[in-house]
C-alpha cells in the first residue's frame, strides 16, 4: 500500500510538472506569435520633479495587448522572456519605440529624460553598446536625456564586462539608474565602482514609510547616501500626497507613482504634457 501510495505521489507530481512545461509552451509559443503580431505596446509613466513643478521625464513601461484587447502585465512574461531569450528582442523594441518617442516630446519643447528598463540578459549581450549607439543615432535623441534603468542583481555579478558596459554607456553620456534600489543582494561598494547617476527608492519602503519607522529609516539612509554620493534619486510607488510630502521633507524631490500619474499610453502621456 505505502508503495502504492508513493506511487501515486510521483505521478501526481509529474502530472503538475507536465502542466507546468505545456501552459510555459504555450506562453512561449503566444509571445512569440505577439513579436510577429506586434503585440507590444510601451506605457509611459510621468517622473515629477517637486522643485519646479513639472513633469522632468518618463519611464518606458512595456505592455502586452492580448487577443481579446486586455493587457499583460510585465511582471507576468518578463521573466519568461528572459529565460527564453525573446527579452533582447522586446527590449530592442522598447528601446527604439521610446527614444522616438522621446524625440517627439523634445521636438514639442518638452526636454523629458526617458528611461528604459535594461534587463541583465540584455546587458550581457555583446553588441549591447552598439545596440544603444545606434538606437541614439537612428532616433536622434540627445544622449543626455536617455537613462537606463537597471537592477542590484546586475551589479552582484560583479563582472569586469558589466564593469565595461557600463563605462561604456557613461562615454556614450547615457545616465545609469539603479532600480528597486535596496531590495536586491548588494554591497554597497558597487556605489563606487560601478558608473551610476540615479538611484530609485524601492516602492515597498515608500509603501510602507509612514507607517513602519523601519521603512522610514531606510528611505532616510537612502536620501542622505544619495545626497553624499551626489547621486540623483527618485521615489517610486508614490500613492499619495503624504507621502510625497514626507519624501520632501526628506530631500528627495523626484517623485514617480500613481498619485503624479500611472502608466499610459503615449497619446495620453502628451495630453498630461499639454502638448497633444
Ligand atoms: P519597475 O521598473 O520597478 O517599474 C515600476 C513598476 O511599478 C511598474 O510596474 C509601474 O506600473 C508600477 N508602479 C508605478 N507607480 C506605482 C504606484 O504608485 N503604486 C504601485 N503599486 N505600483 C506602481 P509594471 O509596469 O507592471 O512593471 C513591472 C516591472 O516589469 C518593472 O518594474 C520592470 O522591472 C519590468 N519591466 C517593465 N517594462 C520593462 C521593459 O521594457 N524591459 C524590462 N527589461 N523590464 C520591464
Ligand atoms: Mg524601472
Ligand atoms: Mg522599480
Ligand atoms: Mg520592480
Amino acid at each position: 500500500r505505502a508503495k502504492q501510495a508513493g506511487r501515486n505521489r510521483i505521478s501526481f507530481f509529474s502530472a503538475e510538472i507536465e502542466e507546468a512545461i505545456r501552459t510555459r509552451h504555450t506562453l512561449d509559443q503566444k509571445m512569440r506569435q505577439a513579436i510577429e503580431l506586434d503585440r507590444f505596446e510601451v506605457f509611459y509613466q510621468p517622473k515629477y520633479d517637486t522643485a519646479i513643478d513639472t513633469i522632468a521625464g518618463v519611464e518606458a513601461l512595456v505592455r502586452w495587448r492580448d487577443e481579446d484587447g486586455s493587457l499583460i502585465s510585465p511582471a507576468q512574461f518578463i521573466p519568461l522572456a528572459e529565460d527564453n531569450g525573446l527579452i533582447i528582442q522586446i527590449g530592442r523594441f522598447v528601446m527604439r519605440t521610446a527614444c522616438l518617442q522621446g524625440v517627439k516630446w523634445h521636438s514639442q519643447g518638452k526636454l523629458l529624460r526617458i528611461a528604459v528598463n535594461v534587463s541583465p540578459i540584455q546587458l550581457m549581450q555583446p553588441n549591447f553598446i552598439e545596440f544603444v549607439r545606434a538606437v541614439i543615432a537612428e532616433s536622434g535623441i540627445s544622449n543626455h536625456l536617455l537613462e537606463l534603468e537597471i537592477t542590484e542583481s546586475v551589479l552582484a555579478h560583479d563582472t569586469n564586462t558589466i564593469l565595461e558596459t557600463l563605462n561604456a554607456l557613461k562615454r556614450e553620456g547615457v545616465s545609469i539608474a539603479i532600480d528597486d534600489f535596496g531590495t536586491g543582494y548588494s554591497s554597497l561598494a558597487y556605489l563606487k565602482r560601478f558608473p551610476i547617476d540615479v538611484l530609485k527608492i524601492d516602492q515597498s519602503f515608500v509603501r510602507d514609510m509612514l507607517v513602519d519607522q523601519l521603512d522610514m529609516s531606510i528611505v532616510e539612509a537612502i536620501t542622505m547616501l544619495a545626497k553624499g554620493l551626489g547621486l540623483r534619486l527618485v521615489a517610486e510607488g508614490v500613492e499619495t500626497l503624504e507621502q510625497a510630502e514626507a519624501l520632501k521633507a526628506l530631500g528627495c524631490k523626484i517623485m514617480q507613482g500613481y498619485y503624479y500619474g500611472r502608466p499610459q499610453p503615449a497619446e495620453e502621456m502628451s495630453k498630461l504634457l499639454g502638448v497633444s
